[in-house]
């Protein structure tokens, strides 16, 4: 059946169901921007030129709000615990809803395996007949829930699964044996997906997919009165718990900030001011979402103290034309060094708090700096009073940014078809824009696939991205793949590794090899130009962007991007 776009909310808002403080929450969110998700809808469904859309059948299994994980988030949405996850579920649903898939709704074990057609009680009844979807959201509560009442049919299943993972998955962490063997193992990895059946929150992660949410749009008419109405000297702290202001050196900061500025916090508290928040901030407690965004229309800056980290507030802070202002971390944080991402499944090194504002975003909207450094966070201060921003949103967290990003995942991602082993024709190499001096860019034409040595009785999928996206690049000794094609002005794109982990590619780049052997190993394929030695990957589930290692470099597949929607190659729609 062909899906048709959907723009009455009313059916889903029946289906989220009532009696719990996160629900109640995510219904607000879904009603207040009903408006902007079917003008959102309209367009697309224009831009797509009656394009054939299947309709799915999808699950959406919240496991983090089931009581039988603890459901921890529903006596903490009042008292501002991690409201991130569910503006995403909230916004997730709509777009599934929108997009005119059929759509079910589990927030219990029992609603689960009602919908999955198991009999209930504890114990792993497998299931038994054809699963029921073509799709099931969950997260990594969620994916626990269903192998303990799944059982061994989940492994037969997994394919159809999408896991909604904030901070992602890097692939040597998913591989139970290697990760393991290696000591990639956490509390959370280990599940022998495909890595791109992670799905993030930012774009931070190539080797997972990327979903998102969306934030809050101004029309024309909007942006201009919020221009006019900006209070130059009125700033909002990121915080809305108090413990996020404990930072240690913070009183030297906020002070400077106090001497130019008038300070807003609206952080959570019961009957008393938290003694972490100085009594010069004016203090407005935890705010409704649209309450908030009236507080970021006036404010002129949002800032930072380092954490939460990589949330959704910076977002709507920009988009309501505040400058947000945030620090630098140096060294890095990671799950090496950090309690927060310690026990997470990645290895990321994250060089502020929010790396999506710095990187996609950056100046004038976004200034990053090192608040250890007085003159330089002085001086911050005082150009962002004197600097004008236009309210900014980037592309990819439009509701329509959204919509088109999860309509090309729906219909082009497929992770149950079988990968045919593939052996490309000849890689010419044209240009050499970017890249390393030795090895710029190879572009490799999209061959036709009877000249790839594909047995012509396997229907294989096309491939998607699609081949012509396709950028060869060869990373600086230690460096990962993301890193490399992000200097080429490129992304890494973890579904093109099956088309360059052969010989062609590492003699189309002129790699001279002593010896090439086929291991399992999560920087392959690379090679050692000391010893001269190249690796190829033999275990698909480790391909991966994220991988470096010091004496290597990899081979990288790179692909192009559109502008506002990384996730998205210029041939992808
Ligand atoms: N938020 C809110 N009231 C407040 C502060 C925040 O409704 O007083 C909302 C905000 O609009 C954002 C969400 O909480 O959409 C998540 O905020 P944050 O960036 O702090 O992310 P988290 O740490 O919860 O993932």
């Amino acid at each position: 059946r062909q899906a048709a776009f959907r723009t009455d909310l009313s059916v889903l808002l029946d289906q989220v169901g009532t009696g719990k403080e996160s629900l109640s929450f995510m219904k607000r969110r879904i009603r207040r921007l009903a408006q902007q998700w079917a003008t959102a809808a309209n367009r697309l469904d224009a831009k797509l030129e009656q394009q054939w859309r299947d309709q799915k059948k999808v699950l959406v299994h919240v496991g983090f709000l089931t009581e039988e994980s603890g459901d921890v988030f529903s006596p903490k949405v009042l008292k501002g615990g991690p409201l991130g996850e569910m503006v995403q579920w909230a916004d997730i649903l709509t777009a599934l809803h929108v997009l005119g898939h059929n759509l079910k709704i589990s927030m219990s074990v029992k609603e689960l395996q009602g919908f999955l057609g198991v009999p209930p009680g504890r114990g792993s009844c497998p299931l038994t007949g054809p699963l029921p979807f073509d799709l099931i959201y969950t997260d990594y509560h969620g994916l626990q829930q269903m192998k303990q009442h799944m059982g061994l049919s989940l492994k037969k299943h997994k394919c159809h699964i999408r896991v909604i993972d904030t901070f992602g998955t890097e692939p040597a962490y998913n591989h139970e044996e290697y990760a393991t063997l290696h000591g990639y193992r956490t509390n959370w990895g280990y599940w022998n997906l495909n890595a791109r059946q992670y799905m993030t929150m930012f774009p931070h992660t190539p080797d997972n997919s990327f979903m998102g949410f969306v934030s809050e749009e101004l029309n024309e008419t909007e942006k201009r009165s919020i221009q006019q109405n900006k209070v130059n000297n009125m700033a909002v702290v990121y915080g809305k718990e108090a413990s996020m202001w404990k930072l240690q050196g913070k009183e030297s900061f906020l002070q400077i900030l106090h001497r130019y500025m008038e300070v807003h916090g609206t952080v959570y508290y019961e009957t008393q001011r938290p003694p972490e928040v100085p009594a010069f901030v004016k203090n407005h407690g935890l705010l409704p979402q649209h309450e908030l965004q009236q507080l970021l229309r006036k404010a002129k800056l949002f800032i930072g103290f380092g954490f939460p980290y990589e949330g959704p507030a910076p977002l709507e802070a920009i988009a309501n034309g505040c400058i947000f202002l945030q620090p630098k971390f140096n060294p890095p944080h990671s799950s090496l060094n950090h309690e927060f991402f310690r026990g997470k499944p990645t290895s990321r090194e994250v060089f502020s708090q929010h790396p999506y504002a710095e990187q996609y975003i950056g100046r004038p909207h976004v200034m990053t700096v090192d608040y250890n450094n007085s003159v330089e966070f002085d001086s911050a201060i005082k150009e962002i009073m004197r600097t004008k921003v236009e309210p900014y949103l980037p592309y990819e967290y439009t509701c329509e940014g959204m919509l088109e990003r999860v309509h090309a995942y729906i219909q082009h991602q497929d992770f149950c078809a079988p990968e045919p082993p593939f052996i490309p024709a000849n890689l010419s190499r044209k240009g050499s824009a970017g890249g390393s001096r030795m090895m710029g860019p190879l572009f490799v034409p999209l061959p036709n696939t009877t000249a790839l040595g594909w047995a012509s009785n396997v229907t294989a999928p096309p491939a998607w991205p699609p081949l012509s996206s396709l950028r060869l690049l060869v990373s600086q000794e230690g460096q990962s793949c993301v890193e490399a094609c992000q200097s080429a002005g490129f992304i890494c794109e973890p579904a093109h590794f099956r088309f360059i982990n052969n010989k062609e590619a590492l003699r189309g780049l002129d790699v001279q090899c002593e010896v090439v052997d086929s291991e399992i190993n999560h920087i392959l394929p690379a090679f050692s130009v000391v010893r001269q030695e190249c690796g190829l990957q033999r275990e698909p589930l480790l391909f991966s962007c994220a991988g470096h290692s010091p004496k290597y470099r990899r081979l990288c597949p790179c692909r192009d991007f559109r502008h506002g929607q990384v996730a998205l190659c210029r041939d992808c729609l």
